[in-house]
């Protein structure tokens, strides 16, 4: 018995391919006479890449097919209850298992088994542990990876589905079920600051969806996203899941509700359907996001990249019984009751068989649960489907018709696919707040810088103030002292004068009494202290000269200090200078800054755009699959980017273009930053789109950057969305020839060579396709190898791709019909020489419609230029005229290609000997 887990679960993954024991052989093996052979012819797939939920960057909605992963099965037995082990004492077992080779055998009778294999086979020993991991685990692994996930368990009544996915293990943990473990693993690996876990809970009975979570909820509708095809339920109560008690107990109360509806509805459970949606929301934390703060400036713009959130669902379903009702109704229903009861589950049975023929019809519609199901079956999710059996002999047939089931739902094949997508709200919000925070940061610069400058002035001004209170404090002290120095001297030589008066006048006194003679006669006598006094006057009066040469000396020390302070007043005054250009220059800076935060927004519009254009892309795709009648010539012309112009309100871009100005568009086609480039291309297209826009947009020269990103850039992106730009603006006749002018076929057709994409292609096609309807260009075109180029193209095969070709080529016929009725045309067409007729007859009946109509008017108006006509009767075109003229589904072709016939004397030569009447 296989009890350990382990290399079994590893292999189980959805999207791998186990190839060791799926052989493509039935072998027959034979032992005790007894005969079996290997029913299962299932399951050797092409090869499909082994590993998933590595897929990185993938935008999740977006057109990624998704990887081939097929929908797993394993059978499980349940051990003998104690009836059986009473009742079927004496007999065997219904059924024989051999999990390591994963078969399982059934008793026909005595003699004769069938060997089924399955993915897994799980015996009456298997712990619900083992069951978890080989059933379960990969795909809630899955879902935190952000795939979607399903886990279905499909049996008669009482073989143990309820017990394999809900048993809560209350008493004994081991008994916990799928649904407890998978919650478990769940929690223990998201983050609940950054994740999210949501849960709903429901019952399926009677075609009524009822919720288990608010028993007066009995009616919910199913509603399907008309875009993507995604079916939610709007209606039910979402409860979010923080931890496993909660979870439990919501369990525990979706049971008590389905326990009192099944009495409501006089029904057991095993009649209804009970299904468990979980929603995990995650977000992925690396990428370089915006986690610089704003410590500047222009490197912030660049990471623009929004948040990923991945967004896994994991339904589990725990089905109805699939034993049969007994028609008659015994059981309480009538007839019609008894029929609805099991309209889901036969309807499920019904898809199954389509999927694994690979019908073209699968009637999803044909019932609720299979709606519900839709991306468990054949479509995105992983999914693993447990089959309970019982191994009673008694019933055999249900064991049988449950294995046949199982076996059928191996063929099933999905393509599971990551859904992830960008988080253009939370970056937005994020944005909003770094866009705060700079104006915030900015204003408080501004404000300490301001209050620095105030601060200086009025230090400077301090300065100098007390500069010359010093100066005329120091000038005043000086003057005093000189003038006392000089009311000093002059008083001293007073006192000597007067002295000196005083001793001459008692000398005169003197000698006049001793000689009695007159003074003026004696003067000679007193000569010699007159002498002294003069000299001592001289002495004197030097140093009265030198106190003065003194004083001077002071007066220039106080002058040169003078000289001195003005200096520093003037050191002063080139400081706030100095501080008044810092000031002019931080108001630069504010300036720049704030210049940044305008293209800021201008990016947060273009996000905005980007997800606008992503939807409408994803409208479009969604209304072309529902209408295909809507393929008129007009639709066929404008491409994907063009706007409804009836739109009354103004779509972002004509915002944009309002706000920053087309010449500031068309100056970022030619930006540094990739991503800035690839934004402005988008918009660029989007204005080119509006008819308005186009002439503005052309004599800006928008249309030669357009062209000059196609030769100057390799970015597929960039590619695409110039083409579909110019495409657009060569839907005018001027710029048909401009385009001409500036090489446009030479950079459209080396664009259509390297590309891969069909969308790229799909713009180049539709641009030249543009071009081939301007009867002025056509041989310029053709010899710059349009013609070629357009043919090229059919290589990828894409619907979309093919209709523009076969668009350009009928729009070529035409002119070149035109200008052979006019006479300005001899020879046969160039189309013919480049070898479009082949691809035009062998496309003649294809089923799309869109291409199917350029080509019927193409072969009508090659058909009208006789010069074509030999040609066109060697390679076959005629009898596509033929066939046109009596079945086109459009009357003005019909007669367009009956008059070409009947009017081309070469055609009605050929029909005449091989006897076509055409009449
Ligand atoms: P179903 O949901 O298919 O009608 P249940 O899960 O209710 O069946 O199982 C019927 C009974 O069998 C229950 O009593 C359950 O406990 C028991 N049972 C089912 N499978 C097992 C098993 N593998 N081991 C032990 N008991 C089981
Ligand atoms: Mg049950």
């Amino acid at each position: 018995m296989s009890t350990t887990s382990g290399a079994g679960a590893l292999n189980y993954r959805n999207g791998t391919q186990r190839s060791s024991l799926r052989t493509q052989s039935s072998t027959s093996t034979s032992s005790g006479g007894q005969k079996s052979s290997v029913k299962s012819k299932s399951v050797l797939r092409k090869s499909s890449p082994a590993a998933l939920g590595g897929g990185g960057s993938k935008s999740g909605s977006g057109g990624d097919a998704g990887v081939p992963g097929r929908v797993r099965v394993a059978v499980r037995l349940r051990p003998r209850n104690g009836e059986e082990l009473i009742a079927d004492a004496d007999f065997a077992d219904c059924v024989e298992l051999q999990p390591e080779l994963k078969r399982l055998k059934l008793r026909k009778n005595n003699w004769d088994t069938d060997t089924f294999e399955f993915d897994e086979v799980l015996t009456e020993y298997a712990s619900q542990k083992r069951v978890y991991e080989v059933v379960a685990k990969p795909v809630v692994e899955g879902v935190l990876d952000g795939y979607n996930g399903t886990i279905m368990a499909y049996g008669q009544t009482g073989t143990g589905k309820t017990y394999t996915l809900g048993q809560l293990g209350e008493e004994d943990v081991a008994d916990r079920g799928i649904m407890v473990r998978a919650m478990e693993d769940i929690l223990a690996e998201v983050s609940l600051e950054t994740d999210s876990i949501s849960v709903s809970y429901l019952q399926l009975y009677m075609e009524t969806v009822q919720d288990l979570l608010d028993p007066s909820n009995d009616n919910i509708a199913i509603v399907e996203d008309p875009k993507n095809g995604d079916v939610s339920l709007p209606g039910a109560t979402l409860v979010e899941i923080r931890d496993q008690q909660s979870f439990l107990e919501l369990l525990q109360l979706g049971e008590a509700h389905r326990f009192a509806a099944n009495t409501k509805l006089n029904t057991e459970s095993s009649r209804s359907h009970a299904i468990l949606m979980v929603n995990v929301r995650r977000s992925l934390k690396t990428r370089d996001g915006l986690s610089s703060e704003s410590n500047g400036n222009s490197h912030m713009t660049k990471s623009l990249k929004p948040p990923v959130v991945r967004k896994g669902k994991l339904v589990v379903v725990d089905l109805a019984g699939s034993e049969r009702i007994n028609k008659s109704g015994s059981e309480g229903h009538t007839l019609e009751e008894a029929k609805s009861i099991n309209l889901s589950l036969s309807a499920l049975g019904k898809c199954i068989n389509a999927l694994a023929e690979n019908s073209s019809h699968v009637p999803f519609r044909d019932s609720k649960l299979t709606r519900l199901l839709r991306d468990s079956f054949g479509g995105t999710a992983r999914t693993s489907l447990v089959i309970t059996i019982g191994p009673s002999p008694r019933h055999r047939g249900e064991t049988t018709s449950t294995i046949m089931f199982g076996q059928r739902a191996m063929k099933v094949e999905n393509m599971v696919k990551l859904k992830e997508e960008f988080d253009y709200k939370s970056l937005s919000r994020r944005l909003e707040v770094q866009l705060d925070n700079l104006i915030e940061e900015n204003e408080r610069q501004q404000k300490a810088f301001v209050d620095e400058i105030e601060r200086i002035t009025v230090e400077a001004h301090n300065q100098i103030s007390e500069a010359e209170k010093r100066y005329a404090n120091a000038l005043e002290d000086e003057k005093q002292r000189y003038q006392n120095d000089y009311m000093e001297s002059i008083k001293k030589l007073e006192e000597n004068w007067s002295k000196n008066q005083k001793k001459l006048a008692a000398e005169r006194l003197a000698l006049g009494e001793k000689n009695g003679l007159d003074i003026t006669s004696n003067g000679n006598r007193s000569i010699a202290p007159a002498l002294e006094e003069v000299s001592e006057l001289k002495k004197l009066l030097q140093k009265e000269a030198q106190s003065k040469m003194a004083a001077e000396e002071e007066v220039n020390r106080l002058k040169h200090q003078l000289t001195e302070f003005k200096k520093v007043e003037a050191s002063g005054n080139s400081e706030i200078m100095r501080l008044h250009k810092m000031l002019e220059n931080e108001t630069q800076q504010k300036e720049k800054l704030e210049g940044e935060i305008a293209t800021l927004h201008s990016q947060l519009l273009q996000l905005s755009l980007t997800a606008d254009e992503t939807r409408r892309n994803l409208e479009q795709h969604g209304s072309e699959k529902t209408s295909s009648a809507r393929d008129s010539l007009m639709s066929q012309l404008r491409l994907p980017q063009i706007q409804d112009p009836g739109n009354a309100e103004k779509p972002p871009v004509a915002r944009l273009f309002e706000q920053v100005g087309l010449q500031k568009i068309l100056s970022l086609l030619e930006a540094e930053d990739a991503d800035v480039r690839i934004h402005a291309v988008k918009v660029v297209a989007n204005l080119a789109a509006e008819e308005a826009n186009q002439q503005q947009i052309v004599e800006a020269g928008g249309l030669t950057s357009l062209l000059m990103l196609l030769k100057n850039t390799e970015d597929e992106t960039i590619h695409r969305v110039a083409a579909g730009a110019i495409a657009n603006l060569a839907m005018n006749e001027t710029n048909q020839e401009l385009i001409m002018d500036q090489g446009g076929i030479g950079l459209l057709s080396s664009t259509a060579a390297n590309a891969e994409d069909p969308q790229t292609l799909r713009m180049v096609a539709g641009a030249i396709a543009n071009l081939c309807g301007n009867d002025k260009l056509q041989t310029k075109l053709r010899s710059e190898g349009g013609i070629a180029a357009l043919l090229g193209m059919v290589r990828c095969g894409h619907p979309d791709v093919l209709a523009q070709v076969a668009r350009g080529i009928a729009n070529f016929a035409k002119c070149e019909s035109r200008a052979s009725t006019q006479g300005t045309k001899r020879g046969k067409s160039l189309l013919i020489e480049d070898g479009a007729l082949s691809w035009i007859v062998q496309n003649a009946k294809t089923e799309t419609a869109a291409i199917r109509r350029h080509i019927e008017l193409a072969l009508c108006h090659l058909a009208q230029h006789e010069g074509n006509a030999k040609e066109m009767v060697k390679e076959g075109a005629i009898w596509e005229l033929v066939r046109i003229s009596r079945d086109c589904s459009r009357e003005d072709i019909r007669s367009l290609a009956h008059r070409t016939l009947t009017s081309s004397p070469t055609f009605l030569t050929e029909l005449r000997r091989l006897r076509v009447d055409i009449r």
